[in-house]
């Protein structure tokens, strides 16, 4: 067996062992998504050909070449695509017309670009998550967890669009050694997708945990991980710099 199928082999094992000791009110499936920035079409094609379908890229310029160069593996049952890394309003059109699902959406002026490109282009409704800042740092994009009323406006914004469909809520949480931070930072996220939740029907997804924490993720109640290291292997581009 390739490395690749080897590597997701482990990590859906994992999946599958904390989904199955997780607390009996998590009910939803986990998709994971391959987190595929800087690794070449190969990797990916190798990953596809292992049962692989999500795949999540950070920089929209480098994603676009590589979901152009394996447009022959989109369509029913195909790949699927999703930005999770920043995204600046000049490259929001390119990624509207590119990506399945925008992953970090912070502000009202990205989800209305979004939108525009969106409908312009007369694709399906794009899937979007709004990104949630839990860790507090500034260095982090994302809506401040204890910004009820941002938090508010955004989700209202993009359910007002035809075009986009809210899917749920996304967070990037501050790493740490101690597993009780890292549980008290999911569980603050869960909060915030339970209350929407219950108010928007299209809401279905918690996009937190990543290759050192999924387990813990998924045991806080994630319905997406987005791991990317313990797939392809290391980067070169530390971690740190590629969250941007
Ligand atoms: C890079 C990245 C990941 C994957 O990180 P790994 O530690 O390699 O699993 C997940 N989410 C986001 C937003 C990322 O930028």
């Amino acid at each position: 067996m390739f490395p690749i199928a080897m590597n997701l082999q482990g990590v859906n094992a994992e999946v599958n062992a904390a989904i199955t000791g997780r607390s009996a009110r998590f009910t939803a499936p986990v998709q994971l998504v391959a987190v595929s920035k800087t690794k070449p079409e190969a990797q990916i094609r190798a990953a596809f050909a292992a049962g692989q379908r999500h795949f999540g890229e950070n920089y929209v310029q480098e994603a676009v070449d590589k979901i152009r160069a394996i447009g022959d593996l989109r369509g029913a049952e195909g790949i699927v695509w999703h930005l999770i890394g920043p995204l600046q309003s000049n490259k929001a059109a390119l990624a509207a017309k590119n990506f399945d699902w925008v992953q970090t959406v912070d502000r009202e002026k990205i989800a209305l670009a979004l939108a525009r490109a969106r409908a312009e282009a007369g694709l399906p409704a794009l899937n979007v998550l709004v990104q949630i800042n839990v860790s507090g740092e500034q260095s982090k994009s994302g809506v401040n967890v204890n910004d009820v009323t941002q938090i508010d406006a955004l989700t209202s914004t993009v359910t007002a669009q035809s075009s986009l469909r809210l899917r749920g809520v996304m967070s990037i949480i501050e790493n740490s050694s101690e597993e009780a931070v890292l549980r008290a930072q999911f569980a603050r996220v869960r909060d915030v997708f339970e209350r929407l939740r219950a108010r928007v029907s299209s809401i279905d997804t918690l996009s937190m945990g990543m290759s050192n924490d999924f387990a813990i993720a998924i045991s806080e109640g994630a319905t997406m991980i987005r791991v990317g290291s313990r797939i392809f292997g290391a980067r070169q581009v530390p971690a740190s710099e590629a969250l941007g």
